[in-house]
């Protein structure tokens, strides 16, 4: 964001844009919010949109487009095979990336499928520097396993390193002395890290880990989804690149990898996704499965308006200006809590502000869901949606024991070029009053579980009577604010 100083010498965030259309939005009394959080099971992907004030949930789909992309939607070109808008984001993400194949799917899981269905086969194992929910839902439902060689630091809480999203490489060289360079699908670096609270990797790691499994044999895939946060973050904290462009940061990562794939919901600033890749024989293996799942090799699933958004979309991210809002949000979202004791993680990263609620909640024990638990209390308090990001997102082994998540975290998601400041200032307000009353707040359990997936449609109850409280201790504090 801007290089400007305030006349008390202080920088704050500034947006370079400003709003043209606009959605009303209510805010609700807290009792009718504790009615629609128990009408959700205490989940609150169940939540009725109408009964949120500011949607944290995600960055997914939720981004505000700019003019140029409603005007670009406008000339969609509608043809089931051959489309000229499918050509003009084919081009530009030959142009930004450089890769020569295009295989468009409706969204980025969609294109986990795909590279899964190509790749993994049973026994096999697929690496990453840590696993996402829907991709690690592929990989096993194939048969596969993952193995995650995140660093040690990018699952410290409190930390001061800029990449906590990096591979220990070293771990990679171990495994594949240790199980054999054939049993390895491919390794997978995530962008923008979303489950480890959005932390970026470096290009030198990236550049090492591209060495390392090219060295093996082993195709080196990126998850390209939160690219535009770690381009933002390579830019600004790793010094060899503060004067390179972003397009040429962007060029330099493609450069590394043999597949790209994303999401557009978050690349782009539109709804979609696919796989690029300049490898004939990798685009030939996957090519077949395209019409199969998604749609013909020409829209993948996508509308074509939606695509002419993307296109333009992917050149805006190639402007600085246009992608530091979300990452400086999120940065002052994360250093003013920091400022009042509430535990966050830190430094910050991208997609949203990410409250630690093992500590937060440290009097809750994991198995009683502290970050689900300190969503249902962060709507109840503010009418403020978030997402659990902890144990509740794990999945029960096969016999039915539950593994502890690494972290427990309450993600407020910052979707880009949505929220103002003084919404920003309101969530922290009331995350602050939370934390100050965090004693109240107890823990949850199932009402219902289930197997896949559960964490996006189970439901829970609070254990006790904390809910009640809660409210009450709200109203004593704010009489008949909302
Ligand atoms: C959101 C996301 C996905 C999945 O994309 P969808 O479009 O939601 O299916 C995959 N990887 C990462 C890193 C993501 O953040």
């Amino acid at each position: 964001m801007p290089k400007v100083t305030y006349y008390s010498g202080e920088t704050f965030p500034l947006e370079m844009h400003k709003v043209r259309i606009i959605q009303k939005l209510t805010l609700l009394p807290i009792e009718e919010r504790l009615a629609a959080i128990e009408e959700a099971g205490y989940n609150t992907f169940l939540l009725q949109n109408k009964d949120v004030f500011l949607d944290m949930l995600t960055d997914s789909g939720v981004n505000a487009m700019s003019d140029r992309q409603q005007a670009a939607m406008l000339l969609a070109d509608d043809a089931y095979a051959g489309s000229a808008t499918f050509s003009r984001l084919h081009a530009k993400l030959t142009e930004i990336f450089g890769k020569k194949y295009f295989l468009p799917a409706h969204q980025g899981r969609a294109a986990e499928h795909i590279l899964c269905k190509g790749f993994v086969k049973p026994g096999d194992i697929a690496v990453t520097n840590y696993h996402f929910t829907t991709w690690k839902a592929h990989v096993t439902a194939l048969g596969g396993s993952v193995v995650e060689l995140l660093k040690k630091e990018g699952l410290e809480p409190v930390s001061t390193n800029p990449f906590k999203g990096d591979i220990y490489v070293a771990g990679l060289e171990e495994l594949v002395a240790k199980v054999g360079a054939e049993r390895i699908s491919y390794v997978r670096m995530e962008a923008g890290t979303n489950l480890i609270a959005g932390q970026p990797f470096s290009l030198a790691n990236l550049r090492a880990v591209s060495a390392a499994c090219h060295k093996h044999g082993i195709k080196l895939v990126l998850d390209a989804s939160l690219l535009a946060d770690n381009l933002h973050f390579i830019k600004t904290r790793e010094a060899e690149y503060a004067s390179v462009s972003v397009a040429q940061i962007a060029r330099e990562m493609a450069d590394c990898c043999d597949v790209i794939y994303f999401s557009a919901r978050k690349l782009g600033f539109g709804r979609g996704g696919g796989i690029i890749t300049s490898d004939q024989k990798i685009y030939k293996d996957l090519r077949g499965l395209v019409p199969m799942y998604e749609g013909f090799l020409t829209y993948g699933g996508m509308s074509v308006r939606e695509m002419e958004a993307i296109t333009v979309g992917l050149d805006e991210t190639m402007d600085e200006d246009m992608i530091n809002q979300g990452p400086q949000f999120i940065e002052y979202f994360v250093r003013e809590l920091e400022s009042h004791g509430v535990p966050m993680i830190t430094p910050p990263g991208g997609l949203g502000a990410h409250v630690d609620a093992m500590r937060f909640l440290d009097h809750v024990p994991q198995t009683a869901y502290p970050s689900a638990a300190l969503a249902s209390a962060v709507y109840i308090a503010s009418g403020v949606r978030g997402m659990e990001r902890g144990t509740m997102s794990e999945q029960r082994e096969p016999d039915g024991t539950e593994p502890l998540a690494h972290m427990e975290l309450l993600r407020l998601a910052i979707p880009r070029r949505v929220f103002t400041l003084s919404q920003v200032s309101y969530a922290i307000d009331r995350v602050r009053w939370l934390y100050a009353n965090r004693q109240i707040v107890g823990g949850l359990r199932w009402v219902e579980e289930p197997e896949l997936l559960r964490f996006f449609y189970g439901r829970l109850e609070p254990i006790g009577d904390w809910h009640h409280q809660l409210v009450a201790k709200f109203r004593a504090d704010f009489g008949d604010s909302l």
